[in-house]
């Protein structure tokens, strides 16, 4: 297959991270990172990807391509994150052209374009799908701070899991943000999953400055929602 040729308006990629070895279980892999995002979430740790007015330069996608052509071989894939990838229409050309190439890929999401994710699954171009659970669909308007179609949220859901591929949901862990009391709907919402991350919060750079002082849930409060989830999902970890 030839490269598709992807401008920057339909992809814009502000960052790439070499070599991960974290990113992509059991794989060593590159990281894209994509600019834009349609959530505004308070503890957000890349607010370069998110805010329109602290982007970064965009890296054009051929250059991307051309760095790719000398790590054949060497790398088994490439992670695409954000901000938000699927709000490029670029995504599923760049996902054809990393699959031609011989990649693995795997996508994070917030899980907000189903139909994009459908293209993906069925031209089987991503190989892995980690999705974030932002909180119980009630809640998740309020966590991300935009008007959210929870519909959307649950579409993606159960696709990603219907389909087999391999996955992981996983939700940010920040105290102010999210009940213990919430993870009986979180479970029910991702029942059937594969595997279920539960993240602690690292205090740090946030989106909003409010939340650079959030805290997490402690060690024995974790182990409690890992064994709530544990009742849903095939494996939950703590991270
Ligand atoms: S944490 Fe929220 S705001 Fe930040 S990239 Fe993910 S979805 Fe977007």
């Amino acid at each position: 297959m030839t490269r598709p040729s992807i401008n920057s308006r339909d992809l814009a990629i502000g960052g790439l991270q070499k070599l991960t070895l974290v990113d992509y279980p059991g794989h060593t892999a590159a990281t894209v990172f994509t600019m834009g995002c349609n959530m505004r979430c308070g503890y957000c740790h890349n607010p370069e990807l998110v805010l329109p007015e602290q982007f970064l330069d965009t890296i054009p996608v051929e250059d991307i391509f051309d760095w790719l052509e000398t790590r054949r071989g060497k790398l088994d894939g490439v992670c695409i994150t954000g901000g938000e990838p699927t709000m490029h229409s670029g995504l599923i050309d760049f996902c054809r052209g990393l699959k031609s190439m011989g990649f693995l890929v795997k996508l994070d999401s917030n899980g907000t374009h189903p139909d994009m994710l459908q293209t993906m699954l069925d031209e089987k171009i991503v190989d892995f799908i980690a999705m974030d659970i932002k909180g119980p669909l009630e809640h998740y308007s309020e966590i991300a701070a935009r008007p959210i179609d929870t519909a959307a949220i649950q579409r993606s859901v159960r696709m990603i899991i219907d389909s087999g591929i391999d996955h992981e949901f996983r939700t940010t862990i920040v105290r102010s943000q999210i009940g213990m009391e919430d993870f009986e709907l979180i479970g029910k919402l991702v029942e059937g999953s594969k595997r279920y991350a539960l993240q602690r919060f690292q205090p740090g750079k946030t989106l909003s400055p409010q939340f650079e002082r959030e805290t997490t849930y402690n060690d024995e409060e974790l182990q409690i929602l890992k064994a709530t989830m544990e009742r849903y999902v095939t494996q939950c970890v703590i991270h």
